[in-house]
């Protein structure tokens, strides 16, 4: 049998697809998607390993437009109805699977899921979003579930009227704090920069609460402990010295990787493995079709002589993958797992959303 798992030429040893659509990913991207495939009448089957996504774990989303506010955990059972009702008995739902590879098949792709189930279509959206950053500094791996957690939602609780110290600056670091500052004895946050990258609205919540410390221009070195954590050794970068803060409780929060293992070799992706898509539709490219990397993807980028531009200025130029682009495989990529320069759940949402467009009119034309 060929082995087509590593290579983006078709396997012509499955049958015809039996959808229209797959859809890897149930975050708001890839559950988006399922609700315009539903009203498009798209046979379509959507695989994840869980429905919400990332931000099921926050406490308070305040920017979900049309929503004041609402939970993580109330944005996934929402996402879940608005599917529900939709769907009807064209799109069929997966939850609980993984993806662990998608290949290319006679007349269009198949995603082979962990627990050995294989489904296939003509088109896929790719919608698996990101999952978080490990620290890697000595001690992080051993205290990882004995103090050091990446969780506060799940974990914070744990550490009411204790001493915790929170490692990043983003929104998730600063919305972190602000979960803990509720019942933890003090928090404090370790940035890297001296500045921040959370929106400022966090950053001034959080440091009203008298028991919020913030230690800028700052590196974690080091998680100490025996059983469990007692302590984070850190370094400020100005000064070179180094404290140790002591914390039994250490909640990361430095950012995300993409979920694109199962697509590597078959689709492009960027220096950091995000699938790297055409803004103007969503449309991703197989490895087998870039013909000549460099002078094309300096293209796809609006990079010409005079110097490199920003990459939304995608030109005429580069556009291959217009609708009347005959080449074109069939993949698309939306929401975190992509290299659109801004991550939230709302854009995740509306590129979904323009890669369905674009799905459709693709599959009316085949
Ligand atoms: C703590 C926290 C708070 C946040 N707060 C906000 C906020 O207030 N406002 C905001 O706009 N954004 C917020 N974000 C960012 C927001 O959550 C993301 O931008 C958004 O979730 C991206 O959506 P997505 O659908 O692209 O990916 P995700 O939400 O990451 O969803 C990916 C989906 O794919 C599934 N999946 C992954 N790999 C596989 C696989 N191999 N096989 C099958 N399924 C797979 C996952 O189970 C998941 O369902 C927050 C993020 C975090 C972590």
């Amino acid at each position: 049998m060929p082995n087509a798992l590593s290579s983006s030429q078709p396997d012509t040893s499955h049958p015809i697809p039996s959808h229209d659509l797959l859809i890897i990913g149930g975050g708001p991207a890839g559950i988006s998607a399922g609700v315009y495939a539903a009203r498009k009448l798209l046979k379509t089957a959507i695989i994840s390993q869980e429905i919400g996504g990332q931000s099921t774990v926050s406490e308070g989303i305040e920017n979900w437009i049309g929503t004041v506010k609402i939970s993580g955990n109330d944005l996934a059972k929402s996402l879940k109805a608005h599917l529900n009702a939709y769907k009807g008995d064209l799109v069929s739902v997966h939850e609980g699977e993984t993806v662990e590879k998608l290949t290319r098949t006679q007349g269009g792709f198949t995603a082979t899921t962990k627990s050995g189930k294989s489904m296939s279509a003509r088109a896929v959206l790719i919608a698996s979003g990101a999952s978080r950053r490990k620290l890697t500094i000595p001690g992080a791996d051993t205290f990882e579930h004995k103090g050091l957690t990446y969780c506060a939602s799940c974990d914070g609780p744990l550490f009411a009227g204790q001493d915790v110290a929170v490692v990043g600056a983003g929104n998730a670091g600063f919305e972190t704090a602000l979960q803990l500052l509720a019942y933890a004895k003090s928090v404090t946050l370790i940035s890297r920069g001296a500045t921040f990258r959370a929106d400022p609205v966090t950053v001034q919540k959080a440091s009203e609460h008298s028991n919020m410390r913030i230690l800028t221009q700052t590196d974690p070195v080091e998680v100490i402990g025996e059983k469990f954590v007692t302590g984070l050794i850190v370094r400020n970068s100005v000064s070179n010295e180094a404290t140790t803060l002591p914390v039994t409780g250490i909640f990361v929060e430095i950012g995300v990787v993409p979920n694109t293992d199962f697509v590597e070799g078959l689709v492009e992706l960027d220096t950091i493995k995000r699938v790297v898509t055409d803004p103007r539709n969503q449309r991703a490219r197989l490895v087998s079709e870039i013909q000549t990397p460099e002078k094309d993807s300096d293209a796809r980028h609006g990079n010409d002589v005079e110097g490199a531009v920003h990459p939304s200025t995608v030109t005429e130029t580069s556009g291959t993958r217009n609708n009347a682009d005959e080449s074109f495989s069939g993949v698309w990529a939306a929401g975190d797992c992509t290299d659109e320069l801004y991550h939230q759940n709302n854009i995740a949402a509306g590129d979904a959303v323009k890669a369905l467009e674009d799905i459709y009119i693709w599959l009316k034309k085949q």
